[in-house]
């Protein structure tokens, strides 16, 4: 924005612009005024009024860097790491993984706590989960100094950064997560979708550093979607991923558990996956177990290939859908189905023009594997945005 666009207020345009500043600093390194002032479009009066403002909060250090000769030394911006620590907690159906994490999103502790057994009609007690995670976040609290907000991540679709609207491995619909943590801990507290809480942890430390629009898509005991559009991530989906889960590949293909044949979802969601090698095998087959079998078994070799055939083609649908050329895989079963070198055939198979096309595109797919506790980073990542005042 330039300096001399319509403004807000005062005191909003500082903080919207102390933000980007901080931003800035977390995602790309230490900085001087000058050159944040040109990337940001900020005048040097705005500029030195800024850096002023982020030392006196803590949460900026400003060193000058001595230059060779008589030159005047530079003044140096860079992001104080302890300045705010924030708890991360991603919660699955069985389990609370906690994190803390300071400024630069680095892990300072961990710990894990099992979430109450469930009710009879199936669904975890949400009452006893608030309190397990408040337990979460004060083991985690005394080992910093102190904390300044909770992340909760949660598989499902979030309502509001509060209502877990549903939540698909608790068996919760409309449960309402932030309002009783926020009383228990004192502390401001951000519920996100988990993938999302991963697409937001990679604009800052991640993908976002080199591109504006990208997409995340997590492999494991379902498939999910983040969503990063001109540097904005899209809180929630229109379909929770749906669309492209179930997006069709070959009509004579194995069935997902809607009944869809040969679907992205019959080939990559674990469940599918497993039942698919468990009717080969005859006998029950974990996704450990095909793996086992696939060195001397090509049918469970093949499995595996059309698993990564199908994750090829997702990322380079949903890569021509939104228009980015970088897509990053995540998730606990993403290294175990991207060691199939078919993977990248399919991505390359996919970019090969046409005799007449002179377009070329390249796409930059990578392969992140999670585990919870990075899962439970991207909630941290998640708070510590929400703290700051990020959107
Ligand atoms: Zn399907």
């Amino acid at each position: 924005m330039a300096p001399s666009s319509i403004a807000p207020p005062a005191d909003a345009r500082l903080s919207t612009g102390a933000l980007a500043v901080t931003r800035h600093l977390l995602a790309h390194g230490p900085a001087t005024r000058g050159d944040l002032g040109d990337l940001l479009r900020v005048s040097s009066a705005s500029m030195s009024r800024l850096a002023r403002a982020l030392v006196e909060e803590g949460l900026v250090a400003e060193n000058a860097e001595p230059l060779p000769g008589v030159g005047r030394p530079r003044q140096i911006l860079s992001v104080v790491p302890g300045a705010r620590h924030v708890a991360g907690c991603k919660i699955t159906g069985s389990t609370a993984y906690g994190v803390v994490c300071d400024m630069l999103g680095d892990v300072k502790a961990i710990t894990k706590a099992a979430l109450p057994a469930r009710s009879a009609d199936g669904s975890v007690p949400a009452a006893a989960t608030v309190r397990v995670i408040s337990q979460v976040v004060a083991r985690l609290g005394r080992r910093v100094p102190s904390l300044d907000g909770v992340g909760v991540s949660v598989g499902g679709v979030i309502h509001d950064r509060s209502v877990v609207r549903e939540g698909t491995f608790l068996g919760w619909r409309d449960v309402d997560l932030a309002t009783p943590l926020r009383d228990r801990t004192g502390l401001p507290v951000v519920v996100t979708n988990d993938v999302t809480a991963l697409a937001r942890e990679q604009l800052w430390f991640g993908a976002g550093r080199t591109h504006a629009t990208f997409g995340v898509v997590t492999v494991g005991a379902g498939l999910g979607f983040g969503v990063v559009r001109e540097g904005h991530v899209v809180d929630q989906l229109i379909d929770n991923g749906h669309l492209l889960a179930h997006a069709p590949l070959d009509s004579h293909g194995p069935r997902c558990g809607l009944g869809h044949a040969g679907c992205v979802a019959a080939y990559l969601n674990r469940d599918d996956l497993e039942r698919h090698a468990s009717a080969l095998a005859g006998r029950p087959v974990t996704l450990a177990g095909l793996v086992e079998r696939a060195t001397g078994d090509a049918a469970a070799a093949r499995l595996l290939d059309d698993a990564a055939r199908a994750l090829g083609h997702l990322a380079a649908t949903f890569a021509g859908a939104l228009q980015t050329t970088r897509i990053v895989l995540a998730g606990e079963d993403v290294a175990t189905i991207a060691a199939s070198p078919v993977l990248a055939e399919t991505v390359a198979e996919r970019l090969r023009p046409g005799p007449q096309e002179t377009q070329r595109c390249k796409l930059d797919i990578t392969v992140a594997p999670s585990t919870f506790q990075d899962w439970a980073r991207g909630a941290a990542v998640t708070g510590i945005q929400h703290v700051l005042g990020a959107v």
